[in-house]
């Protein structure tokens, strides 16, 4: 099973998701596993929901996901962010919810460690420093880990099999299409990008495809109605501030 697809940061954008999971079809795959986030921000939770949990072969928990569950963490959530979970909660089933709380935190497949942001134990930490990154890898278990939470795609690279310390990590953002052959000699842990809200100035929806074969990850960029999703947004009365990081990629 050497095709790994890795979807994350869908963030209730189905136009986005619908777009890439026919460009997964058309590239071939498999398995599909989605870093989390799932909800939040966007106008379709309870679509995307089922959609993922229809395809996904495996999924982790993101912090928004877990802040549908839990007021104690939305409640630390920015007032914008916070508004979008309420919304969530209202698209929301028993149905979904139930779905909600069957994702585990982490997962391992194919010799990768799979997570939402990080896998020291601050959990939802953002991994944008070489720091924190060498934080992750020092509670990495495996080789290879796959996390998602930046929505920026990139590449942490180690040096180290033992305590990693800042200067052992390099941080490397990842351009669409690129095919990236991994050293045999360092350790990864890989960001394939948001598929529902991109933060690397691209507003192409993106996901990763690992080739545990070949040892190659590549990221894929695909464009999609964005328009549609924002009006939607508007429509559905969320902060319109989500439609406009859309058009952005921000
Ligand atoms: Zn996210």
């Amino acid at each position: 099973m050497p095709r790994l697809a890795f979807i994350a940061d869908i963030h209730g954008n189905l136009q986005a998701l619908e777009a890439v999971l026919e460009d997964l079809r058309m590239v071939g795959y498999d398995q599909l596993i989605c870093l989390g986030d799932i909800v939040g921000y966007g106008p379709d939770p309870a679509a995307c929901l089922e959609t993922v949990s229809d395809y996904a072969d495996a999924i982790v928990l993101g912090n928004h996901d877990e802040a549908v569950l839990r007021e104690d963490v939305s409640a630390r959530f920015n007032p914008r962010a916070r508004r979008s979970i309420e919304f969530t909660r209202d698209e929301l089933s028993d149905f979904h919810l139930a779905i909600l709380r069957s994702i585990p935190y982490r997962v391992e497949l194919e010799g990768i460690s799979v997570t939402h942001a990080t896998f020291s134990p601050t959990r939802f930490e953002y991994l944008y420093t070489a720091q924190a990154a060498a934080d992750a890898f020092n509670y990495l278990p495996s080789r290879i880990g796959m996390i998602g939470h930046t929505h920026l795609p990139s590449a942490f690279t180690c040096n180290s099999d033992a305590e990693a310390v800042e200067g052992d990590v390099r941080v490397y953002p990842l351009t669409g299409g690129v095919l990236n052959a991994l050293d045999p000699e360092l350790r990864y842990i890989l960001n394939p990008g948001s598929v529902g809200q991109p933060r690397d100035r691209n507003p192409d929806a993106s996901w990763g495809l690992f080739d545990t074969e070949r040892m190659t990850f590549q990221i894929r960029r695909i464009a999609y109605d964005i328009e549609a999703v924002s009006r939607r947004i508007r429509d559905f009365g969320l902060p319109e501030q989500h439609g406009h990081r859309l058009r952005v990629g921000a």
